[in-house]
């Protein structure tokens, strides 16, 4: 369940190997997908939550989490990443409370009692390792950061600059606790009319939960104070102006941080809202700003200065140089301080010459004299301005727009087409004509960035100018980039992926510049991105750091100047206002809290779901009935057939009506249709809970919406495809949520230059009116055919598939052996049954009624089948002895004038069912001159079943045989003469089986003669 979601380009990374390789279609899919009404094999129908509360396990649940999406697997060996999520959601009930999620790089602390926490402390403290019950946790010792992950931004993990900075704070006294700021400033029009600017300050508190730090409400960002717009029209681009603007920057920033400062040493005893009185340390953790800001932040002489960089020493020529680590000296607050405070007499000639190499300006900067702020390392990312606003905007976008229109009016109107199919999803803006857009917030230009490769990557890679294409690449890897650089936990493992990511994005760059070598790349926010992971590694993920959250706040203020200022001497005015907002702000948040509490748990009225499964809801539902959910259009041809033949698979055995094999659907019947699905699953990202809304709605606002999803077919198996119908079946009072989707494939076989170009993972949706039809040519050989029969099929199959013919060429050619056949070839009949016959008798009549001295034993069996949710059944005639009988299947003895059922212990319903079925079908043969018995494993009769065939018990199931080494051979003509290719053993267990009969059947000889031209045999 928690791959639930559309696929933009951008997710696709993040997705398991499995998901990347195509797979060759089986033909059951084939049917799916091309709504084949008379297919017998497992229609697309996903069960929602398999079996009901307190329902009896059905074939369907055998070993399987019964609440995920998708269809039933066996137990095998699970992925681990897979069986975590497993386990979690199953042991996520519908009333229990969210389990913590599982701890992320660290190892385990080693837990005394449940309960305990060890604290541990940097080695440079001295200080031993100590252990505290919950309760006295935090309330003699304050240092809490042991149990820190690392998306807090103060994690600890002990190996970069700023880590080792903050394990000074373990010699803080008992109950010393840093209390870390982020700080973010920007200038901003405070009117869309007049010349009016703020220049607010704002701060957020970095030990709150990033949900309530990062918000906009109580708890999340507040104004801090003003700074002066200092501005001369006459004066601007002097330097002793800017200079004079940068000095008046800092000792005004001092007056907010003086207190800072003045505490910083030796804290403040606070106490704080959990009654706990701790001394708390002031430091400046975080400094969120835009480049125009941060210069100014870090003093230095901004994109004129040689060392443009207000974090490392990257000279202004090689801004577009990219490495896996930082690849120039970064900046030291301590340095530039000793260096500036030591010039500061000289003269201007010999300031200029140490300073002007490292792009400092020579004024005193109010972050030195704060304890623990290194002002270069607090400077961080701003993704908003850096990606979306900054280089993707003004660079790659504004290129595409430009190349687009070069390419001429056709392609603009493709493009802005394409761009317009684009299906809607949450949270996603739709763009209509992509080609115009030249204005937009940096979350429009984000969208654009996610949607833009996929949405006309084929029009690029058409275009005979190949400016498009490549500009596409580099654009493609900017998007695995800023994937990177907005993931919200940060491993190891995504860090080494993200610095990978950098190098690839700065090796299609030339690729693009040999075509368009006018365009100069060498600018700060080709290289600012380089210190993205250290930022991460040392700060917490981007999002703490984004300025966007930040300029939501400038819109209050923005209000209450124009609502409630008189226009003049503005800042003291908006200070006092805020002030009231925040008072009112604490007053509603306890009213609010009260409210909760009295409500109980609170839902969003609109969202509140008519059922619910366990982590899925379904919501927005009518009744419908079966021929008016087929009326409706033709996406459900003969839906109530499909679904009668699917509920075998769900529907306890122990419901079905007595006497009958089937639930009979009348077209009058109704299923309850839902047009919205509520999802809690599992992130992949967070590990933590997340929800997903999904739509399955004909007129969603108007206009159809059916999204899309990945849905699990078994262990390893996912598939993409689109939600068609979203419906609760009810029987016997019993609600079964099912989806009926229709499956994209996955182009099999090797993948394109552009698909490997872009990493993109290509689907497709069958064409049901295609007209070109695909042939299979399947020769099946029974266990004891002879040599010549085998040959006599061979040479048929090839006499089909011969190019003179109208088949010619066209056929996929299969040899199917009994006990090793596909499960395509499986996947043709509704029954497979395997009659005892051979070489002396290969062309007897069995359907001839048997004589009453017969004795058949069949054996009903399900097996696995690589690719199938659902086991494919198998019934087949064995010798009818003692031998032939093993635990855990169904036997039918056929005596002739009586027919005998033997439901083993152990055996799947399912099996039990179809075996019968195969009964009722042996029997209405003989027009009542047969009587049919079943006898039960466990039950009395079994033993008269047993004797009849010499046994007095139930044998032991055989033990398996080891597995024999096998081949893998390869035969070819494709060198013009017949090639036999050892290739070594056969990695697939299913194949190296095949492979091990076909490399010792005598049918290789007849075989080789007939290969065509273009034919080749694999095995
Ligand atoms: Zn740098």
């Amino acid at each position: 369940m928690d791959f639930l979601g559309i696929w933009l380009h951008a997710e696709l990374e993040l997705l398991p190997p499995a998901m990347r390789s195509g797979s060759p279609l089986t033909q059951a899919q084939e049917h799916a997908a091309s709504g084949h009404s008379s297919f017998p094999g497992p229609a697309p129908f996903l069960t929602l939550h398999q079996s009901a509360p307190g329902a009896a396990p059905t074939p369907s649940t055998v070993g399987s989490s019964a609440s995920h999406i998708g269809r039933t697997a066996p137990q095998g060996t699970r992925d681990p990443d897979r069986a975590r999520a497993d386990d979690f959601i199953n042991q996520y009930p519908a009333d229990s409370p969210s389990p913590s999620p599982p701890p992320l790089n660290q190892p385990p602390l080693e837990q005394h009692e449940l309960g305990d926490i060890k604290i541990e402390y940097h080695p440079r403290s001295g200080r031993p390792p100590q252990v505290k019950p919950f309760e006295e946790f935090m309330r003699q010792n304050a240092l809490a950061s042991a149990s820190a992950a690392r998306h807090e931004p103060w994690a600890p993990g002990f190996r970069t600059r700023i880590e080792f900075e903050f394990a000074d704070f373990s010699l803080l006294p008992p109950n010393g606790v840093p209390l870390c700021f982020i700080l973010y400033s920007d200038k901003t029009h405070l009117s869309s009319f007049g010349s009016q600017k703020g220049y607010p300050i704002m701060a957020r508190l970095a030990n709150l939960p990033s949900a309530i730090r990062n918000s906009n409400g109580f708890g999340g960002g507040q104004v801090v104070g003003f700074l002066p717009v200092v501005e001369d029209e006459n004066e601007e681009g002097k330097p002793s102006f800017t200079a004079h603007k940068r000095v008046v920057w800092h000792e005004c920033f001092w007056i907010i941080l003086e207190f800072l400062a003045k505490v910083g040493k030796l804290g403040e005893l606070y106490k704080c809202g959990d009654d706990i009185l701790r001394l708390l340390f002031p430091i400046i953790l975080i400094l969120a700003a835009d480049y125009e800001e941060q210069a100014v932040m870090a003093l230095i002489r901004g994109l004129q200065g040689v060392a443009p960089c207000p974090v490392c020493l990257v000279p202004a020529e090689e801004q577009s140089v990219l490495g896996m680590e930082p690849l120039y000296p970064l900046r030291d607050a301590e340095t530039s301080q000793r260096l500036v405070t030591e010039t500061a007499n000289t003269t201007n000639v010999a300031r200029e010459a140490v300073l002007q190499p490292l792009g400092l300006r020579p004024i005193q900067n109010v972050f030195w004299k704060i304890p623990y702020c290194d002002v270069y390392s607090a400077l961080s990312f701003d993704r908003l301005h850096a990606y979306h606003s900054g280089l993707f905007r003004h660079h790659l976008f504004d290129k595409f727009q430009k190349t687009v229109t070069d390419m001429g009016r056709a392609t603009i109107v493709q493009v802005n087409k394409q761009f317009d199919l684009v299906p809607r999803w949450r949270n996603l803006d739709h763009f209509a004509e992509v080609a115009k857009v030249t204005f937009a917030d940096g979350g429009k230009y984000e969208a654009i960035s996610k949607v833009l490769v996929p949405a006309t990557y084929n029009i690029m890679s058409q275009h005979p100018d190949t400016r498009g294409y490549r500009l596409l690449r580099c654009i493609r890897k900017y998007n695995i980039l800023d994937i990177h650089a907005g993931l919200r936990v940060y491993t190891d493992e995504r860090k080494e992926s993200h610095c990978r990511a950098l190098l690839e994005y700065s090796d299609v760059l030339p690729d693009y510049q040999e075509v368009h070598p006018e365009k100069n790349w060498n600018f700060l926010k080709a290289h600012t991105h380089q210190h993205v992971p250290m930022d991460i590694m040392e700060k917490g993920i981007t999002a703490n750091y984004n300025t966007k959250i930040f300029e939501k706040l400038h819109q209050p203020v923005k209000a209450a100047y124009q609502n409630r200022t008189n226009f003049k001497n503005i800042e003291k005015q908006l200070a006092r206002i805020d002030h009231e907002a925040l008072v009112a702000d604490h007053i509603r948040a306890h009213i609010q809290f009260l409210d909760d509490e009295l409500k109980g748990n609170p839902e969003d009225e609109d969202e509140v779901p008519t059922y619910r499964f366990h982590h899925i809801y379904l919501g927005a539902r009518a009744k419908a009935t079966f021929s008016a959910v087929e009326a409706a259009g033709t996406i459900f041809p003969a839906f109530r057939a499909r679904l009668q033949e699917y509920l075998p698979y769900i529907v306890p055995i122990e419901a079905f009506p007595a006497g009958h094999w089937i639930i009979q659907l009348h077209p009058n019947d109704t299923i309850t249709v839902c047009s919205y699905l509520k999802v809690d699953y599992e992130s992949k990202d967070t590990w933590e809970i997340q929800t997903d809304r999904l739509r399955c709605n004909p007129r969603f606002f108007g206009a159809p919406r059916y999204d899309c999803v990945i849905f699990k077919m078994d262990e390893h198996d996912y598939r993409f495809a689109q939600l068609k119908l979203l419906f609760v079946f009810t029987w016997q009072g019993v609600r079964y949520p099912m989806a009926f989707v229709e499956p994209y494939e996955i182009i099999a076989g090797r993948r394109s230059e552009v698909d490997c170009d872009f990493g993109l993972c290509r689907t497709y949706k069958k064409d049901k009116d295609s007209e070109e039809l695909s042939y299979d040519l399947h020769f099946w050989l029974g266990a004891e055919t002879s040599q010549d029969k085998a040959g006599t099929a061979a040479y048929k199959t090839v006499e089909l598939d011969d190019p003179s013919k109208d088949l010619g060429g066209k056929p996929v050619q299969y040899c199917e052996v009994q006990g090793y056949k596909s499960p395509r070839f499986f996947s043709y009949f509704p029954h497979f049954i395997c009659l005892r016959g051979g070489v002396t008798s290969g062309f007897h009549h069995v359907s001839s009624p048997p004589a009453n001295n017969t004795r058949r034993l069949y054996r009903i069996s399900a097996i696995q089948v690589p690719g199938h949710a659902a086991p494919h059944l198998q019934i087949r005639e064995v010798p009818a002895n003692r031998s032939s009988v093993a635990q855990g299947d169904v036997y039918v003895l056929d005596m002739g004038g009586r027919v005998w059922q033997f439901n083993m212990r152990g055996s799947k319903g399912k099996v039990r069912l179809k075996a019968a079925e195969f009964v009722q079908s042996l029997v209405s043969e003989r027009e009542g001159q047969c009587e049919p018995t079943v006898y039960d494993g466990g039950g009395d009769g079994a033993g008269v079943f047993l004797s009849e065939l010499g046994l007095d018990g139930v044998p032991w199931a055989n033990e398996p045989t080891a597995r024999s080494e096998t081949t893998l051979f390869h035969l070819s003509d494709a060198t013009g003469d017949v090639t036999f290719e050892r290739k070594g053993r056969s990695l697939c267990a299913q194949n190296s089986a095949k492979a091990r009969l076909m490399s010792t059947l005598p049918l290789i000889q007849p075989l080789l003669p007939c290969l065509g031209a273009s034919q080749r045999l694999y095995m």
